[in-house]
């Protein structure tokens, strides 16, 4: 399976054809400087000139991804392990009126309810079983991985019916292993979601005493397996946001000044 490359309305976006349902992975949006939406404060984002730019490009987003005009469901992320339920009814486009709730993954069991989770570094997950007809959005930095995000999503679809020998999931772009560097915390934690699974994950980083590089993406299709998704049911996108920090938003090749990446789902 594989991941390719879109581009409609000034926008481009990674799709999987793992996937048998529309979903998008944006990369960097409409050009220098712009972004779609992000949970940090930004004082420059709520100017109102700065909110028509931002609700033009969601309305271009959701014509190219060809999402329904009513928007998408969003979540307000705080590195958990919340999965909430979308029925639809919170559906808008940016910028937002109102906070979304804090949670950081969506699920959803209604057709036309597209569900988004961002990122800029951290590790994107759509996931859906369409004979069950649910699907899921999960943002898993490493504090969510280490977590058990993903054992918190498939929980949350298979309450709806999904059973997980029939999941498919695309492990979206994100830092990889050679650029995500720690310290002994996020190694020590790895290894105690994973157990022995966990092998080979995170390598110290030659020269660099104390510290290690650890592979996220690799980390959650690992605890997937164990969940019981088949291996031959994952997509994992080998782009790396950091080295790729021209076409991705990278936390750390920013330093934090940035805008996000959006995942989005829909049955
Ligand atoms: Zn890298």
């Amino acid at each position: 399976m594989a991941f390719a490359l879109r581009e409609k309305n000034g926008l481009s976006w990674l799709e999987s054809d793992m996937l048998p349902c529309r979903h998008m992975f944006t990369r960097r949006l409409g050009g220098v400087g712009d972004f779609p939406y992000t949970s940090q404060p930004d004082p420059e984002w709520q100017r109102p000139e700065r909110q028509e730019r931002v609700r033009r490009l969601w309305e271009a987003l959701a014509e190219a991804g060809e999402f329904p005009p009513q928007g998408m469901c969003f979540t307000r992320q705080v590195h958990g392990t919340r999965v909430r339920y979308a029925d639809g009814s919170q559906r808008c486009l940016p910028p937002l009126a109102r906070r979304p709730e804090d949670c950081d993954g969506l699920v959803t069991d209604r057709p036309g309810v597209p569900l988004a989770v961002f990122t800029a570094d951290c590790v994107p997950v759509l996931l859906c079983d369409v004979q069950a007809g649910v699907a899921a959005a999960a943002h898993c930095g490493w504090r969510g991985t280490v977590q058990d995000m993903a054992g918190a999503a498939v929980a949350a679809m298979a309450a709806r019916g999904a059973r997980p020998e029939r999941i498919r999931a695309a492990i979206g772009p994100a830092i990889s292993g050679c650029c995500f560097e720690t310290g002994p915390e996020v190694p020590q934690a790895v290894e105690e979601l994973l157990g022995p699974d966990a092998r080979g994950l995170c390598p110290p980083e030659e020269g660099v005493p104390g510290k290690f590089l650890v592979d996220l993406k690799e980390a959650n299709r690992r605890r997937l397996l164990q969940l019981g998704v088949p291996a031959g049911n994952i997509d994992v996108c080998s782009d790396c946001t950091m080295c790729m920090s021209d076409v991705y938003w990278s936390h750390r090749a920013t330093a934090g000044v940035r805008g996000t990446q959006a995942s989005i789902i829909m049955l």
